[in-house]
């Protein structure tokens, strides 16, 4: 179990986060329930519901958190709290009106992605002379740099996932359906320590050509080829990655080419990683392997995403975008090849940057495994 963090780990995070705001010439920072909270605070409401809870950053006053009364003692728990002045309002109140008084009636603010439409609808009612932009847009890098104890945590997070995998090439595919294959990865991400799930991805055969199929009913047959993307969360920080295998040896020639294809994408992309090398960048590398072998068009999915506190966030190794990494960032390497009604191949793994390049979060074998 790593050390948890403490209240001078939350209190920088607040510091870097209202400097961040006041630099994009922004008032502050609203941040609702959600991962912008748990990582500025480790406090998450049991329930996130209609009540009200908010967390006003700015320059000009304490870092200060509006909650429903009957959710203090709750959040007077969260490990951040200390970093925190609490304030509340009452059931039967008019909560936008208690929040009034938090915020510049004339201010700009980034506001949490997921905040309920009704409350920030509530607040600029409230104040009609705010102003508010996503935080993804106004400060996308927010919870992207990634330091020692939290690569700690995802080092953790993938190696667990690794383990998972490992455990998986054992279990029976053949006769077996996809959720039954599915449900056998969740246990095991459990067992390795994982407190949540977020997706078992079992893509067999014509299933495996969509980058999002979960799994479904579909009897898995020797001769598929199956995607297996798979993670969650563990001490609060993300796993996912992703391993192709083939039920029984007898490999048709084509699921070869294309997996040593997808299988080039990836290290090419991996070798790209350094400081300064921007984001769409990382996306072109893997694209130009899959292209120059004639699978362009069926690379349809980014390259990769951030991971963190949640499994999917900024930045985004896409085009457009051109964010240079930075040491300490954390995102997904995942280029894939989908052949609609036939199969599909992806390899999933993820990196950090580091000083000098890249290095990896999983580091079970890129090869086609053979399964049964
Ligand atoms: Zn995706
Ligand atoms: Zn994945
Ligand atoms: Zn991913």
């Amino acid at each position: 179990m790593p050390n948890p963090f403490t209240v001078q780990d939350f209190a920088a995070r607040l510091a870097r986060a209202t400097e961040a705001a006041a630099r994009a010439g922004l008032s502050g920072l609203l941040v609702t329930p959600g991962p912008d909270l748990v990582y500025l605070t480790g406090y998450q409401p049991v329930a996130i519901t209609e009540r009200l809870t908010a967390l006003v950053l700015a320059p000009d006053r304490p870092p200060t958190m509006i909650v429903p009364k009957l959710e203090r003692p709750d959040a007077e728990g969260a490990a951040g709290a200390g970093a925190l002045t609490l304030t509340d309002w009452v059931d039967g109140e008019d909560p936008y009106a208690a929040a009034v008084p938090l915020l510049d009636p004339q201010g700009r603010y980034a506001v949490s992605d997921a905040a309920w439409a009704m409350h920030l609808l509530g607040l600029q009612e409230a104040l009609p002379a705010t102003a508010y932009v996503p935080v993804t847009r106004a400060l996308p890098m927010l919870r992207a740099v990634k330091d020692a104890d939290e690569l700690e945590r995802l080092a953790a997070a993938g190696a667990a996932a690794d383990q998972a995998y490992h455990r998986i090439l054992q279990v029976p595919f053949a006769g077996r359906r996809e959720n039954e294959v599915a449900a056998d990865l969740a246990a095991l991400l459990t067992e390795f320590g994982h407190s949540q799930v977020d997706f078992t991805v079992v893509g067999s055969g014509p299933n495996g050509a969509n980058p999002h199929h979960e799994a479904d009913d579909r009897v898995i047959r020797a001769g598929d080829t199956v995607v297996l993307d798979f993670g969650g969360l563990k001490h609060g920080y993300g796993s996912d990655t992703t391993r192709t295998v083939h039920v029984g040896a007898d490999v048709p020639e084509e699921v070869r080419t294309v997996h040593e294809v997808v299988r080039r994408a990836q290290q090419a992309a991996f070798e790209a990683v350094r400081p300064g090398v921007a984001c769409q960048e990382i996306d072109r590398v893997a694209r130009a392997v899959i292209t120059e072998a004639g699978y362009g068009e069926y690379f349809i999915h980014r390259t990769g995403h951030g991971i963190g506190v949640t499994t999917h966030e900024p930045p985004y190794m896409v085009e457009g975008e051109e964010q240079p990494l930075v040491p300490g960032m954390c995102f997904s390497i995942e280029p894939g090849i989908y052949l609609p009604g036939r199969f599909g191949v992806r390899i999933e793994d993820i990196v950090t940057v580091t000083e000098t390049g890249g290095w990896r979060f999983n580091s079970t074998p890129h090869d086609l495994a053979v399964v049964h």
